[in-house]
């Protein structure tokens, strides 16, 4: 038990601070619980919701029901808004959900990240921002192979909880097996200005990125943001200590079938940073699922 307290600690001392300090705009929202029951805002974050067979393609969302964060097409409707969201109503092993130290059991599921410099290419669809990296350049390796990163994206609030409270945003770096594009792994940062990690995004250069992208206008064109950042400083702050589970994507149709891993770092961005975002999206988040059962690995680093 002594070996799972410190993550959950790291990420509960962010969390819990996190609705001091973080994410003004959206107060109402911050302060909710669990959020399951949670009415309308969350929005729809980024690109989870994109079919897992066809990441390297822009999302055509007019083969499927538009959905939205708010209202008829929020959350709560998003299983009946199209019969290939069924899974967002119907599935056991949704995400996100609230993290909560009796769910922790200690076990051995390292990961090791592997990025490095890549070019990026962003688009603002409308539901979220996502930037896409070169094909090959960044991958993570867990127990059960090799996992390449297509895309990273974020959302506001934090969509896992921690005792029921949020940080400010939350980082997915979303992954596919290479032997299989139907299984997905998200390297998941929580972000809140109190964090610990003596870390902003991904250094200046990166900060620049992100707010150019931030400012695109709706497309679903990539832009290539010129130049490269290195998301390898990043990847090696993920560390050890972590927490991974069973889940799915956080947008329709809520697929199955993805791992999360959640780094113990939690990621200190500018209060800058997070407005700008929040200027865009505000509450592009979904509320925590039901566990149905699932227990989360807590991985302390040690083969165990
Ligand atoms: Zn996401």
């Amino acid at each position: 038990m002594s070996r799972l307290l410190p993550v959950l600690l790291v990420l509960g001392v962010a969390c819990t601070s996190s609705s001091k300090e973080s994410a003004p705009t959206h107060s109402g929202a911050d302060s909710a619980p669990t959020d399951d029951t949670q009415p309308t805002d969350d929005t729809e974050p980024t690109d989870d919701s994109e079919p897992l067979t066809d990441d390297s393609e822009p999302p055509t969302e007019d083969e499927d029901a538009e959905w939205g964060d708010d209202g008829d097409i929020g959350p709560e409707h998003w299983g009946s808004l199209d019969e290939d969201y069924a899974t967002c109503d119907e599935g056991l092993v949704q995400s996100p959900i609230n993290l909560t130290e009796d769910l922790l059991v200690e076990g051995y599921d390292p990961l090791t990240v592997l990025w490095s410099s890549t070019a990026i290419r962003a688009y603002n669809s409308g539901h979220y921002i996502r930037y896409e990296v070169d094909e090959g350049s960044s991958y993570v390796i867990s127990n059960e192979g090799r996992f390449d990163l297509d895309q990273f994206h974020f959302h506001s609030l934090s969509e896992h909880t921690v005792d029921g409270q949020h940080a400010a945003m939350e980082a997915h770096f979303v992954h596919y097996l290479d032997t299989n594009p139907d299984r997905a792994l998200v390297v998941t940062f929580l972000m809140d200005p109190t964090g610990e990690s003596d870390t902003d995004l991904f250094g200046m250069e990166g900060a620049l990125k992100f707010h150019q992208a931030v400012a695109l206008p709706e497309s679903e064109t990539p832009t290539d943001l010129g130049g490269t950042i290195d998301l390898n400083e990043l990847g090696e702050l993920f560390g050890r200590a972590h927490l991974s589970y069973e889940g799915s994507l956080t947008t329709p149709a809520c697929t199955e079938g993805v791992r999360f891993y959640i780094s113990g770092a939690i990621l200190a961005p500018e209060i800058a940073d997070i407005e700008a975002f929040t200027a865009v999206y505000d509450h592009n988040y979904r509320p925590t699922q039901p566990l149905n059962g699932r227990s989360v690995t807590a991985h302390s680093g040690e083969p165990g």
